[in-house]
C-alpha cells in the first residue's frame, strides 16, 4: 500500500477537509477562520467564515445568496492564479465544469500536489468553463452518481424531448422544475441553442442568479417573471416553458397555469421512483455531476497515485477503482446533501 505524504497534512476533521500547514479548510460545513470554497452550491458554500478563497464568480454567487457578511474577508482568484497561503503552501484553481465559477482546488506542499475537485462534470455545458484534467499525486473526487446505472445522456436529447412535447401538446403549460443555480441557466441556454425562441417565464426564485450569469456574458434571450404577468392572462403560458424550483411544479403556485404539465430536470430522473416521488409527468435527465464512466475516466486521467473519495456512492467507486489497479480510499466526510445538485 503506497500512502502519499499528503496523508500527513491533509486531514479529515468534523468541519471538513483540512490542510494543516496552511490552517485552511475546503468547503467546510461549519464556520472556520480560513476556507477554500469550490463553488456556490449550498452544501459547499456556507456563511460565517473569517476568510474565503474562491473564484470571483463564486464570490459573486455567495454574495448574491447572502453567504458573505461583514465578518468575511474575500479573496477572489481567477483560474490558474497562484496564491501563497503561507508555510510553503500554494493554492490555485482549475475549472471543474460543474456550474459558473466552479473550481478544483489545487494545493501544493513540499513537492506534493493534491487536487480537491469538489463537484464536477465532463459533459459539455455552454454556461461554464469545461473541466480541466490536472495531473496530481492525490485526486479527491466526489461520487454522487457513482453507480454503473448512471450514464447521463447528452442534454440535447433531453431538451429535444421537451421541444417535441411542446409541439405535440401545444395547449399544455410546460412547467420545468430546475435548481436555481446552474441547472436553470444550463437548461435555458441549451433550449436557445436548440432553436426555442419564445420568452421563458420564470419563478422569482430564479431571477437573481440568472441575472448574475448574464452579468458574466451569458445570453438567455427574452425572459419574464411569472409574477409580472396578470393572472387573467393564464392562457399566455400554453405551449410555453415556465421554469421554477422543483418544489413548485405541483404546489399552489403552479395552479395559476392553464393545463400544466409538470416536468423535472435532474440527474436523479434516471431512477423512475424519484420522478414519481416528484409527481412529474415528464422527467428530463439533467445532471451537473460526472456519471459513472466519467468518474472512473477522470480518476485515471489525473494519473494520481492516490484517489480519495468524499461524498456520494463512495463504496461503489472505491471498489471499481481498486479493480482497475488504482489506490483508492473513502474519506468519510459528513454534511454533503446528495439531493442538492
Ligand atoms: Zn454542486
Amino acid at each position: 500500500m503506497s500512502n502519499s505524504p499528503a496523508e500527513q497534512w491533509m486531514q479529515v476533521r468534523p468541519e471538513g477537509l483540512y490542510c494543516a500547514p496552511a490552517d485552511i479548510y475546503i468547503d467546510p460545513i461549519e464556520p472556520v477562520t480560513r476556507a477554500i470554497i469550490t463553488h456556490g452550491h449550498a452544501d459547499h458554500a456556507r456563511s460565517g467564515h473569517g476568510e474565503v478563497f474562491a473564484t470571483p464568480e463564486t464570490i459573486d454567487i455567495m454574495r448574491t445568496r447572502y453567504y458573505l457578511g461583514d465578518e468575511t474577508r474575500e479573496n477572489g482568484l481567477k483560474y490558474g492564479q497562484r496564491f501563497d497561503l503561507g508555510n510553503g503552501v500554494t493554492l490555485w484553481f482549475a475549472s471543474a465544469g460543474h456550474i459558473l465559477g466552479s473550481a478544483q482546488a489545487v494545493i501544493e506542499f513540499e513537492g506534493t500536489r493534491v487536487v480537491a475537485a469538489g463537484d464536477y462534470k465532463r459533459h459539455p455545458d455552454p454556461t461554464c468553463a469545461p473541466f480541466e484534467v490536472i495531473p496530481c499525486d492525490v485526486f479527491i473526487t466526489e461520487a454522487t452518481f457513482a453507480l454503473p446505472v448512471f450514464q447521463h445522456p447528452p442534454l440535447e436529447t433531453e431538451v429535444e424531448k421537451l421541444l417535441r412535447s411542446l409541439r405535440t401538446l401545444p395547449n399544455r403549460t410546460h412547467i420545468v422544475g430546475v435548481y436555481a443555480l446552474g441547472k436553470c441557466q444550463r437548461v435555458m441556454k441549451t433550449l436557445r441553442l436548440a432553436g426555442y425562441e419564445a420568452p421563458f417565464y420564470i419563478h422569482g426564485a430564479l431571477k437573481r442568479l440568472t441575472e448574475l450569469y448574464e452579468s458574466y456574458g451569458q445570453d438567455f434571450g427574452a425572459w419574464e417573471l411569472v409574477s409580472d404577468i396578470p393572472r387573467a392572462d393564464k392562457h399566455l403560458f400554453q405551449g410555453k416553458i415556465v421554469l421554477c424550483p422543483p418544489a413548485q411544479i405541483n404546489d399552489r403556485w403552479s395552479r395559476r397555469f392553464a393545463d400544466p404539465l409538470p416536468t423535472v430536470a435532474s440527474g436523479w430522473m434516471q431512477i423512475r421512483a424519484r420522478a414519481r416521488q416528484k409527481r412529474a409527468e415528464m422527467a428530463l435527465v439533467v445532471s451537473d455531476h460526472a456519471d459513472w464512466g466519467d468518474l472512473i475516466r477522470t480518476c485515471e486521467e489525473t494519473k494520481a497515485g492516490d484517489i480519495w473519495i468524499t461524498h456520494g456512492r463512495v463504496e461503489a467507486l472505491e471498489y471499481a477503482l481498486k479493480q482497475r489497479g488504482m489506490q483508492a480510499k473513502a474519506l468519510n466526510l459528513i454534511g454533503r446533501d446528495e439531493s442538492v445538485e
